[in-house]
């Protein structure tokens, strides 16, 4: 049986002073992987930073967007998931040689993970970790303890046959209460979470796993939010990368080839301009 997916529940522990995600992914994971050619190993990484993405997104106070991406110097040199406030996600992987390995360490190799969060207003800022943990998840641990010293836990699950993705969070809220007791609380909800087995994210519904973990404690869960794909390029953004080239190689390009185009990574849309809709910018050979 497959549970109702691509839905995000958030909830709190009440008296724990923690709060916890929970997110069965299918379609979201399809429509980013579907066309790319990717090897499983590399559907796997996509997938864990896609339940990653999706989790941390949710814990935004702000509209904006977070980018969740891994760079190294392995086959796959750089892997990305951006995902808004409201559950849009998407996402790419740049491969560089075939392969057949798995995991982190054999894909990505020494590099980092750069979190990027770019409020819709206010400044951007990044966070940034090596990656020095065999996990996704262990890394992001890494990230929260360095950046904002918050104690969260991530498990994120993949099964590639089925398509699915999953993942779970758990957070301390920060608070200025008893430190041993909250430790104590958050050390006692990561045991719980802890013992989630990969068949059961991708078979119960949540609120029976939510159930299955938590039923001794006392939890407060939220309206469920719904996750999609949707990728933001559109013909504008097209052309405002398109009028920073030089107007001189924009018109040998139409010479050329009759039209220029461009292909969006992400989603292979391709967008073709003629020459009579970069009039504005064939123009400037004038001046
Ligand atoms: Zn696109």
């Amino acid at each position: 049986m497959t549970p109702n997916t691509d839905v995000l529940n958030r909830y709190l522990f009440d008296g724990m002073h923690a709060r916890g995600e929970l997110v069965q992914l299918h379609h979201t994971f399809k429509d980013i992987i579907d066309g790319h050619n990717y090897s499983d190993g590399v559907k796997a990484l996509l997938g864990e930073l896609l339940a990653a993405t999706c989790l941390l997104t949710a814990t935004l106070k702000f509209e904006g967007e977070i980018a969740v991406q891994l760079q190294g110097k392995g086959p796959v040199s750089y892997a990305v998931i951006n995902g808004t406030h409201d559950q849009i996600m998407r996402g790419i992987a740049k491969v560089n040689e075939e392969t057949s390995a798995t995991g982190l360490e054999n894909l990505i190799g020494k590099g980092t993970m750069v979190i990027t969060i770019r409020p819709d207003k206010g400044e951007p800022y990044q966070g940034v970790v090596l990656l020095d943990k065999p996990t996704v998840a262990e890394c992001l641990a890494q990230y929260f303890e360095t950046s904002d010293q918050i104690p969260t836990s991530l498990w994120l699950f993949t099964d590639i046959k089925k398509e699915t993705v999953g993942g779970a969070l758990v957070q301390l809220l920060p608070d200025s209460g008893n430190k041993e007791q909250q430790m104590s609380d958050y050390d006692h909800l990561c045991q719980l979470t802890n013992t989630i087995k990969p068949n059961e994210i991708f078979s119960l519904e949540a609120q029976d796993l939510l159930h299955r973990l938590y039923h001794a404690e006392e939890v407060r869960i939220f309206e469920p939010q719904s996750v999609s794909y949707s990728c933001s390029c559109s013909e504008e953004k097209c052309l405002n990368a398109i009028s920073q080239f030089n107007p001189i190689e924009l018109k040998k390009l139409i010479e050329e080839q009759g039209n220029v185009s461009m292909t969006c990574d992400y989603c292979q849309t391709t967008y073709a301009f003629d020459e009579s809709q970069l009039s504005s910018y064939l123009n400037e050979i004038k001046h």
